[in-house]
């Protein structure tokens, strides 16, 4: 690949152009809520201010600040459904909980754009729809399949052949692509801040750098501690996803985190920003370990993906992901990447999210497998109706045990023989594209 502008790309896009933290300071002392949630992202923030909407008083933490994990870190496309589509869903669960769990996926990207509206939260959020990428004629014909799903379940999604794929995307290697109308994009880290604030406007505390570091059953209630103080609680919301710890027994294990990058270019050239996804859209590709692309409102050409295995730097971890946009956009030329920045994505065995009554008020959600700016927003609601009726049959997603993966303890070389053996995959499966694989 040609090599690459000289360049000082530091920190996340996001951080630069969110609005400041709005979390309280780090907890000091003895509190009490009805309800304390552990873990403030979308699935933390969004349970907290739909609690303290109903009038439960709730406080929340985290190690470090609002959206400090995966929530202020991600592509920021608000992507209806599950990795499993609705056939596959009621194939899996059943005609009644599947077509359930299926309006409630297509749902949740509505769920994002009323709390944005109603809390007034500035996060730049636009409407503009989703274009997932075919590799090849398989993976076009799959996307044919669960275009037609959708559409039987009245959602607008239709499928674009080659030529309005390469109309719609300013690229020309991909053979066509599904085009779903609900999505749509935001800046991730201004979305959960601006959750955080409504949620305190309505009574929550958020506080920052309180690491939860322990939990003890005491007189039927949780005493959750943290360096500094502790909340009693009747019930706890472990919300911690792909940053889980030792908490409790078991939990990190469900989850494998896997590293997501994400490189943005400074702002291109009117003329070049003219050619690349000139209707917005935010774009993910069929490839097994894929990569994902939008703008921002600024021009910048924002591309994410895994690294290559066996870096040894910094900067060979990204390149990766930087070379992979040059190829896909020629028309970048070698442009100046501006931010890099990579957040942990938290993967399942079943590519579901997971809920789980830990112990009695003990509770939990995560896994959403990259697909959580919607999903975790509205799990966070689904927690709040249970917290409220004491009925998990409130909830689409109906809590699971718990099941540790085995061999957790190994997953860094077993994933990377899975990732080598998933890249040369996708390596045949660009054969028929022009240029070749990316
Ligand atoms: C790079 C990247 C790109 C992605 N792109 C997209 C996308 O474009 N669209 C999409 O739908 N999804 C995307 N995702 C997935 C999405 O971001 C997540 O599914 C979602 O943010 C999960 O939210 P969460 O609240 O469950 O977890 P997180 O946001 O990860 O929050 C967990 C929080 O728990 C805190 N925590 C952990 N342990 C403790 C403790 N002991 N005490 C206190 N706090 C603790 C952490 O500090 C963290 O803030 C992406 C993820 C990544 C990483």
């Amino acid at each position: 690949m040609t090599p690459h502008a000289v360049t000082k790309a530091v920190g996340s896009l996001w951080e630069k152009t969110a609005p400041p933290d709005p979390s309280d300071p780090p907890l000091v002392g003895e509190h009490k809520a009805d309800v304390c949630v552990v873990g403030a992202g979308f699935t933390g923030l969004s349970a907290a201010l739909h609690l303290a909407e109903a009038g439960i008083s709730v406080i929340a933490l985290d190690v470090e600040c609002a959206g400090f994990g995966a929530s202020g870190r991600n592509g920021g496309q608000v992507l209806p459904g599950f990795k499993w589509y609705p056939d596959e869903l009621v194939g899996r669960y059943g005609a009644s909980r599947g077509e359930r769990m299926a309006a409630f996926g297509a749902a949740a990207p509505a769920l994002v754009y009323d709390l944005i509206a109603r809390h007034g939260i500035a996060c730049g959020l636009r409407n503009c729809g989703w274009l997932n990428a075919a590799v090849d004629d398989a993976a076009l014909a799959v996307q044919t399949s669960r275009a037609e799903q959708l559409a039987r379940r009245g959602a607008k999604v239709r499928v674009v052949d080659r030529a309005e794929a390469r109309e719609l995307l300013g690229t020309g290697r991909y053979c066509g692509a599904m085009l779903d109308e609900r999505a749509g994009a935001l800046n991730p880290l201004a979305y959960a801040r601006g959750l955080a604030t409504a949620a305190q406007r309505h009574g929550a505390r958020v506080h920052r750098g309180s690491a939860a570091t322990n939990l003890a059953r005491i007189n039927g209630r949780w005493r959750v501690a943290t360096v500094g103080g502790a909340v009693s609680a009747d019930t706890v919301l472990l919300c911690t996803n792909g940053y889980t710890g030792g908490l409790w027994p078991g939990l990190a294990q469900e989850f494998i985190p896997i590293n997501s990058l994400q490189v943005a270019t400074r702002p291109l050239p009117d003329k070049v920003r003219a050619t690349i996804l000139p209707r917005g859209h935010v774009v993910s590709d069929t490839q097994r370990i894929l990569l994902y692309f939008r703008l921002d409102d600024e021009g910048r050409l924002i591309m994410g993906g895994r690294g290559s295995l066996g870096e040894t730097s910094r900067d060979s971890l990204f390149r990766f992901v930087e070379d992979a946009a040059c190829r896909l956009f020629p028309q970048i030329g070698r442009p100046e990447w501006q931010f890099r920045w990579s957040g942990k994505v938290a993967l399942t065995a079943d590519h579901m999210p997971h809920v789980h009554e830990l112990a009695p008020g003990l509770r939990s959600c995560g896994g959403y497998n990259g697909r959580g700016v919607a999903m975790a927003s509205a799990m966070g609601r689904e927690l709040t109706e249970w917290v409220r009726t004491g009925n998990a049959e409130t909830m689409a997603l109906p809590p699971s045990p718990l099941q540790p993966l085995p061999f957790h303890g190994m997953r860094r070389p077993v994933l990377e023989v899975i990732t080598a053996y998933l890249r040369l995959r996708d390596r045949l499966s660009w054969r028929g594209s022009p240029g070749g694989a990316l």
